[in-house]
């Protein structure tokens, strides 16, 4: 099998460099192959040196430092209640003296015990105590500039503890006992291709209104 660089090589090299390029796609072309071997030889070293101990070390250490649990592990933050990485989290403490823009009225809810029992809410800043007093990135920054964030749970995201026998619901238990739900009954009577012959549809569509309008007690 004949290959153009073969002729090519005959005739005075005129652009070397694309000619090492174009051999790497021709293994049996022993015209090409010498002339890669001479032109390499000045530049690179072939084969490679063996891997040296220090850079398998380097190797390992980069590795190790990609897989640390900081880099996935995932908490909560106290002021709008998202997973954020560990890393992206600091203390709560640091910014305790300006988390007076969180607190805002008619958000929150103790639970009550008995009918006559008068609502109460939670008093200060609304905050989810659960999340080990931590606040992610964007919050800190906006509190810092006297700002409510925009994900904060005093902007009217605020739901409190899920009783146990609330959590874990079906997505049909879910619709049972959500405050809002539009359910219709649709019957359709559809004549059959039989003379005097008709089959029936009967489906139940549960739909809601988008944007959900908002709810009063
Ligand atoms: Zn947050």
């Amino acid at each position: 099998m004949t290959h153009p660089h073969c002729s090519e090589s005959a005739e005075p090299s005129v652009r070397p460099v694309k000619l090492i390029s174009e051999s790497k796609d021709v293994s049996d072309d022993r015209c090409s192959r010498q002339s890669v071997v001479s032109s390499c030889d000045s530049q690179s070293n072939f084969p490679p040196d063996p891997i040296t101990q220090s850079h398998i070390n380097d190797v390992i250490r980069r590795f190790a430092a990609a897989c640390h649990p900081s880099n996935f592990e995932e908490g909560g933050c106290s002021v709008c209640g998202q997973l954020c990485l560990l890393s992206s989290l600091s203390p709560l403490g640091n910014i305790r003296n300006m988390l007076s823009v969180l607190e805002v009225d008619g958000v929150t809810r103790l639970p009550c015990s008995s009918v006559t029992e008068p609502v109460r809410e939670q008093m200060g800043p609304v905050l989810d105590t659960t999340c080990n007093d931590m606040v992610c990135t964007p919050c800190r920054s906006s509190i810092r500039q006297g700002k409510v964030p925009c994900y904060a749970l005093c902007n009217g995201l605020w739901l409190g503890n899920v009783p146990p026998e609330l959590q874990g619901l079906t997505f049909y238990e879910r619709l049972l006992v959500s405050r809002v739900q539009h359910s219709k009954c649709f019957v359709r009577v559809q004549r059959g291709k039989v003379k005097g012959e008709h089959s029936k549809l009967v489906a139940n569509v549960v739909a809601y209104e988008n944007p959900t309008p908002k709810i009063y007690n």
